[in-house]
């Protein structure tokens, strides 16, 4: 019974997905989703992305968190058309919420829109937003075993971002057992190693944005 349930959300899901990609296909906007745990480093990652790339694309963004406007009220700051979305303690974002986020937002004026999913490395995976890539974020204090311990995500993905990457000296991460566990699950995936907070390695990231 159980399992018939969950089938017919995300078929519904789906659907809705589908109705935002007809509606970001006529606006001409391309559509990133960013999934991780929270904690990972997606809200920097977006201001950092925001201040390096708004001079040559025009940018919006839709924060999903379970309360506050916290994350909001930090893009916002940088002139960004932002939407906060609270799940009220829901543990992703679903299409029907981004549809009607829509609705908040200067479509016209946006080229490429981010979707700060909710922290969250589990049901984001599952929920098709509309989007034309996911990018997933893991950091290096999380540990090694991400991948093999939540690989659906990792399957699912475009790209991966390994955050921290300047806090590898001080932790026990496995970049062997990381990336092997990768090539296992995905192939096909691209890794970035970063820090969002000193900017080593963001250069990648930026380019790969620019040609989404
Ligand atoms: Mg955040
Ligand atoms: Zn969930």
């Amino acid at each position: 019974m159980q399992v018939k349930l969950l089938t017919n959300i995300l078929k519904a899901n789906k659907d809705l997905a589908d109705t935002n990609r007809t509606i970001f296909h006529k606006a001409g906007i391309k559509v990133i989703n960013l999934i991780s745990s929270p904690g990972a480093g997606k809200t920097t990652l977006l201001e950092n992305t925001i201040e390096n790339l708004s001079s040559c694309l025009s940018l919006g963004v839709i924060e999903g968190d379970l309360q506050t406007t916290k994350d909001g009220e930090r893009i916002a700051q940088l002139g960004v058309p932002v939407v906060q979305i609270n799940t009220q303690g829901g543990c992703h974002l679903d299409a029907n919420m981004v549809n009607q986020a829509l609705t908040e937002l200067p479509l016209e004026d946006i080229q490429l829109l981010f979707i700060e999913n909710v922290g969250n490395l589990v049901c984001p995976a599952s929920f098709a937003l509309g989007e034309d890539a996911k990018v997933v974020i893991t950091s290096v204090p999380e540990g090694s075993d991400k991948p093999a311990k939540y690989p659906i995500i990792f399957e699912k993905a475009q790209i991966c971002l390994l955050n921290k990457i300047d806090l590898l000296p001080y932790t026990n991460f496995n970049r062997r057992e990381f990336y092997e566990d990768l090539q296992k699950i995905n192939p096909s995936l691209t890794v970035f190693e970063v820090s969002v907070l000193t900017g080593e390695g963001m250069g990648a990231w930026y380019s790969w944005v620019k040609k989404i």
